[in-house]
């Protein structure tokens, strides 16, 4: 496949923390998304939230399923722009991997928690895992990932933490949030996919689970568009019966129109701009982007999506009992730390009398809690707590 001039190319790569030989057979984007899809935390994503708690039901997106789409997703419009598919791919499978258990209520707690050790975020802590907690080489510890996956891992980041990466990797992936810079296109793309496919799926999810209905969706532009396209084309599917495939095609055809919009407004953007090479574009403002007309219908879709869905009644409920077993189930490690497993236990104890000693203690039960799988995590907090919050 032929690749653009500002797309990112595997062997202009600025490379990887320790150096390695390269692979007879595979590019150094492609490796990364293997070393992604072979390690534990990736597995993990199966048994997470992504809006629903993962013990909800069966059908409805997990982490995993997720990362998934948005890979798909953006594989898909790589393709067209002739950007590098193998490191969007390797972006999109890891980009959630810090995630805590219970979704974005969970990685509240947790900030909560950690407010006076430095925080908790979860795109930081992605990094971290593919950086620092897997352990599966001899030779160092994580995944050692080339720096253009680490980039686009690290989507957002606060200026604190900024500094703090760029004090342990001078000019590194901390630098563009000092430097106000853009990272790669295949980046910025990842971002774009996922809001694309989350707001797809969570449309889904939500009629699914009864809490959002198709009468409702009718007041959302972007669904509604093509609902009303569908139901021309095939009013059979009026019949409430036929709901369901009334709702797939609708979002097959919200989905394929936003694909197209994002390859549009781009390739304009990249015409218009002309950057020569993937480090022109870094220095450019965000290229990758929606038609204006789109960008208005997406965020009108998000706000009913955040009203309607994940500030409803019946979810905020859950999110308050997650939100109390990461609490608790923090304040139970911070001062039991024997109550945590093996290698977590061996490094908090390695914290003992260091300078930071309980921020370090602290930082440790984050990495260990922010690891759980949603019944993982269930489980711990019946064994120490003796109650069941969610069953
Ligand atoms: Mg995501």
């Amino acid at each position: 496949m032929t690749l653009a001039a500002f797309a990112c190319d595997p062997a202009q790569s600025r490379g990887r923390r320790f150096a390695q030989a390269p692979a007879p057979t595979r590019t150094e984007y492609q490796r990364d998304r293997d070393r992604i899809v072979h390690c534990t935390a990736f597995r993990r994503l199966v048994y997470k939230t992504q809006v629903f708690l993962n013990h909800e039901g069966d059908l409805f997106r997990t982490r995993l399923t997720h990362s998934l789409e948005v890979a798909q997703l953006g594989r898909s419009i790589a393709r067209s722009l002739q950007l590098n598919e193998d490191l969007v791919e390797a972006i999109a499978l890891a980009h959630d991997l810090g995630h805590t258990p219970f979704g974005h209520a969970g990685q509240d707690a947790l900030n909560e928690c950690m407010t006076e050790f430095g925080g908790f975020e979860h795109n930081l802590q992605s990094l971290r895992v593919v950086d620092k907690l897997e352990e599966r080489y001899p030779q160092f510890d994580g995944l050692n990932l080339t720096f253009e996956t680490r980039e686009g891992i690290l989507k957002h980041c606060s200026r604190s933490h900024a500094l703090d990466l760029e004090q342990h990797e001078p000019g590194g992936v901390g630098r563009r949030f000092l430097a106000r810079t853009q990272p790669s296109l295949e980046a910025q793309l990842c971002n774009l996919a996922d809001e694309i496919a989350y707001n797809a799926h969570d449309i889904d999810d939500g009629v699914r689970s009864g809490l959002i209905t198709l009468e409702q969706l009718q007041e959302v532009a972007l669904f509604d568009d093509y609902r009303r396209e569908t139901l021309a084309e095939y009013p059979q599917l009026q019949d409430q019966s036929q709901g369901r495939r009334l709702l797939y095609e609708s979002i097959r055809r919200m989905l394929s129109a936003q694909v197209y919009d994002v390859i549009a407004a781009t390739g304009q953007a990249l015409d218009a701009a002309a950057p020569c090479s993937a480090d022109a574009v870094r220095q450019m403002p965000p290229l990758l982007q929606f038609g204006e007309e789109m960008r208005l219908k997406s965020q009108e879709l998000k706000k009913f999506l955040l009203q309607q869905l994940y500030r409803h009644p019946q979810v905020m409920q859950t999110t308050g009992l997650a939100q109390q077993m990461v609490r608790e189930l923090f304040d139970a490690y911070l001062n039991n730390p024997q109550e945590m497993q093996g290698r977590f236990l061996a490094r908090s104890a390695a914290a003992c009398g260091a300078a930071d000693e309980l921020s370090a203690a602290a930082r440790v039960v984050a990495d260990y809690i922010a690891g759980m799988t949603d019944r993982f995590a269930g489980h711990e907090h019946e064994r120490l707590t003796g109650q069941r919050l969610l069953s």
